[in-house]
């Protein structure tokens, strides 16, 4: 993978960008895209920013069969003064491999996608909106290619990444959000590929999704997948709890999703000395602390929102109220603090800022 280049074939037509009060997630794209193939005989090879456009692929490719496939999600913002950048863009990076590892796809030179994924959203760095709370949404993504039934790796693959502008997750303020705890599906078990970023375990969490949507819960809080006991995530998103000024996480046992943000959270909270610990979690815990007023903030965390608020619980058809609908405090110190960050509102003591500059230069 040493001295890969990178090739570039600018669009000709340019499409027209949605105003920033119709931004919806994830249905707009940019003009260009980066794409790099993978075989055994030349690992990553043709890395190439070019006009966004759909693929072709092998209807007998095994990603469509058995879904050998990774994805990451991060964002780039813009500031107040006109600069794009990126948020901890090298833990994406990392994950992927990580998930590349758990899914046997060959890993990326992390630092040369770094610098193809700055130079892509140099190329479009007109479509990263100015509005508040708005963003570039970066969705790089990796699919098993090879035209083969027989179920085995892949021998050739394909990483992709497009370019989504989102619009503000809050457009009229932070709004606590309605939570069912799952008792009968399960997201993931140790073992298997919870804390792998890969499709499949979304495709195996929207039934249960689909049922709570009924009874107007926004997601479902997913349990350990033996005991059912033991709490785990929230739909695309890791979890806090907040009891008697301590703050909890379930702690990464390998079904977990490792995300960023939650990261972000941890190393916040013992910055400003909150006490935090990662540890097991029991829903009857946080039941019984609701029943002793001791649940005093609740949310999850997750790229697209940040931090959103959790106003109530649903376990057992019993409703457990928290904060009485409202925003915690430490909620709103924490999404005042990264979104902060982020935006370049605020200083950046951990380093978390990745600049994309002007015409990206570096020399690969
Ligand atoms: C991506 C994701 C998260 C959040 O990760 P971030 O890096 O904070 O965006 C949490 N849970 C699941 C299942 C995810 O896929």
């Amino acid at each position: 993978m040493e001295g890969q280049s990178l090739q570039v074939e600018m669009s000709t037509a340019k499409k027209e960008k949605p105003k920033a009060d119709r931004l919806e997630f994830g249905r707009t794209f940019t003009d260009h895209m980066l794409v790099m193939d993978y075989s055994d005989e030349h690992g990553w090879h043709n890395a190439k920013i070019q006009p966004y456009q759909p693929i072709s692929i092998d209807p007998s490719a095994i990603v469509l069969h058995y879904g050998q496939s990774v994805f990451e999600g991060l964002k780039a913002f813009r500031t107040k003064t006109g600069d794009v950048q990126l948020f901890r863009p090298q833990k994406n990076l990392e994950r992927m491999n990580h998930s590349n590892h758990r899914l046997v796809i060959p890993p990326i030179d992390e630092e040369f996608v770094l610098y193809a994924l700055k130079r892509l959203v140099d190329i479009d760095r007109d479509w990263v909106p100015d509005a508040e709370g708005t963003s570039l949404y970066i969705r790089p993504f990796i699919i098993a290619t090879e035209p083969f039934l027989g179920v085995a790796p892949s021998q050739t693959y394909k990483f992709i990444t497009i370019l989504s502008p989102v619009g503000s997750y809050y457009k009229e303020g932070i709004n606590p959000v309605k939570i069912a705890v799952e008792n009968k599906f399960v997201r993931a078990v140790r073992g298997g590929t919870g804390e792998a970023k890969t499709g499949g375990n979304y495709a195996a969490s929207l039934i249960a999704q689909k049922i709570v949507e009924k009874d107007g819960y926004s997601q479902v809080l997913w349990l350990d997948g033996v005991e059912k006991k033991y709490i785990e995530e929230v739909g695309s998103m890791n979890v806090f709890f907040k009891i008697n000024g301590e703050v909890v996480t379930p702690e990464l046992n390998g079904s977990i999703l490792p995300g960023v943000t939650r990261d972000s959270v941890i190393h916040l909270l013992k910055h400003w000395g909150v006490p935090i610990t990662e540890r097991r979690i029991s829903m009857q815990e946080i039941a019984d602390a609701h029943q002793a007023g001791t649940l005093e903030e609740s949310f999850g965390t997750g790229t697209a929102a940040v931090i959103s608020p959790i106003g109530v619980l649903n376990w057992n058809g019993k409703e457990y109220v928290i904060n009485d609908r409202k925003t915690g405090d430490l909620s709103k110190k924490i999404y005042d603090t990264i979104t902060g960050i982020q935006y370049g509102k605020i200083a950046d003591p951990f380093n978390w800022i990745e600049p994309v500059t002007n015409k990206e230069t570096v020399n690969h």
